[in-house]
């Protein structure tokens, strides 16, 4: 058994002071004048490791190659470049990318996985990986093809199921997946029970495809379908994941009436403010998926649309856009965000210091601080000073 002695622990929801946590592989108690260990630890602050939702690693050997400030000229270039990226980010790649969520405190990442290639390398990840097997197609002639091909991929992470890394199911977009398609992936993600991501209403090019048929995703999909026509409305798109466990990420276009279906199907939103950023696709409107009580966490995305995995830069570019947010007020719900709501999101017992939850727990240096804690540990975390995974050191 080992102890933590802290001036502050954030629970997250709540601010202990000169609190102590008693904690094995799984957290035991948390008070104060806890019984001695033979290990004791005393760090300025404690709270829960951090959880990056969403994120591409495939992506990770990007760096200047793609082309930001509009959506399709993103979208193709990501269709450009993308073997080429896949085929150089090895090992090394995705070792580099998880050691910079490792440093920032991420102690678990919800990963979409296109290909399936990165199984081999994430399988041995230090962090907690929720593997989510992506499908993508719309395509009726190639359905098969490539239910088949998700079929075995799907399989591949699944004999590899453990505590550290649980199988999942991606739904790529409403734009871009067939219906059938959808709902036979959907149907063993119900049988199964894996939590879900699927990309939603990302851009205003999304918006005008899926409402009428128009926009820049018609000149986009005429040159390979001529004739396409929208696959799904956005409405029936939601309404297949009824009794899912889904994470619906961005939504930066979804209105007021989809947004009351996310918050009615349980589901909650994944908000990536540095990619919608880049990609210039607008700004979620964060006051009202707060207001309407609406979980969401805070992701970084992949770096196909990102400068940086570390999480804490992600924190502070979304209490940053959100100016209208209180700033105190806003950095304990975005603290929140990457932890409890993202455990929950993700189907993983941790993002809270509570009895019986795992013992991922961050340590952060902040000496002198009396007041704004959650606003001063987003504006002067980088790196955190340690952190444990299942109780052990990493
Ligand atoms: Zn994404």
């Amino acid at each position: 058994m080992k102890k933590i002695k802290a001036k502050f622990i954030l629970t997250p929801d709540k601010i202990i002071e000169n609190g102590e946590i008693l904690f094995k592989r799984k957290i035991i108690k948390i008070g104060k004048n806890l019984p001695n260990t033979n290990k004791t630890y005393k760090f300025d602050l404690v709270m829960p490791a951090l959880i990056n939702t969403h994120t591409h690693l495939e992506f990770s050997k990007n760096k200047t190659l793609l082309e930001y400030g509009d959506f399709i000229t993103w979208l193709n270039s990501v269709i450009h470049h993308r073997e080429n990226l896949f085929i150089e980010c090895k090992g090394d790649c995705f070792k580099k990318a998880i050691d910079e969520m490792k440093r920032s405190g991420v102690c678990a990442f919800g990963e979409i996985s296109s290909t399936g290639n990165d199984l081999k390398y994430l399988r041995h990840s230090p962090l907690k990986v929720v593997y989510f097997n992506e499908i993508v197609g719309s395509n009726p002639g190639a359905v098969d093809v490539l239910y088949t091909d998700f079929l075995s991929r799907l399989q591949s992470s699944l004999e590899l199921k453990s505590d550290k890394f649980h199988p999942a199911i991606s739904i790529h977009s409403p734009y871009s997946v067939h219906p059938i398609l959808m709902q036979k992936v959907l149907n063993i993600a119900r049988e199964k029970n894996l939590p879900i991501q699927a990309h939603f209403m990302e851009s205003k090019a999304e918006r005008e495809w899926l409402d009428r048929g128009e926009g820049d995703f018609k000149k986009f999909f005429e040159k390979i379908f001529p004739h396409a026509k929208p696959l799904i409305s956005p409405k029936e798109f939601l309404y297949q994941f009824r009794g899912l466990k889904t994470t619906f990420i961005h939504c930066v276009w979804a209105n007021d009436e989809e947004l009351d279906i996310i918050k009615n199907l349980n589901a909650s939103i994944a908000h990536c403010p540095i990619s919608n950023r880049l990609l210039n696709v607008g700004k979620l409107n964060l006051k009202k998926v707060m207001d309407k009580k609406i979980p969401f966490s805070v992701a970084t995305d992949g770096l196909s649309s990102n400068y940086s995995l570390n999480i804490f830069k992600e924190l502070r570019a979304a209490l940053f856009m959100h100016y209208e947010i209180d700033p105190n007020a806003l950095a304990k719900e975005l603290i929140i965000s990457v932890t409890k709501t993202a455990a929950n999101s993700l189907n993983l017992n941790n993002g809270e210091i509570a009895p019986n939850k795992d013992a991922d727990l961050i340590a952060i240096k902040l000496p002198h601080t009396k007041s704004n804690i959650h606003l001063h540990t987003i504006l002067h975390t980088n790196e955190v000073e340690k952190m444990f995974i299942n109780g052990e050191e990493i």
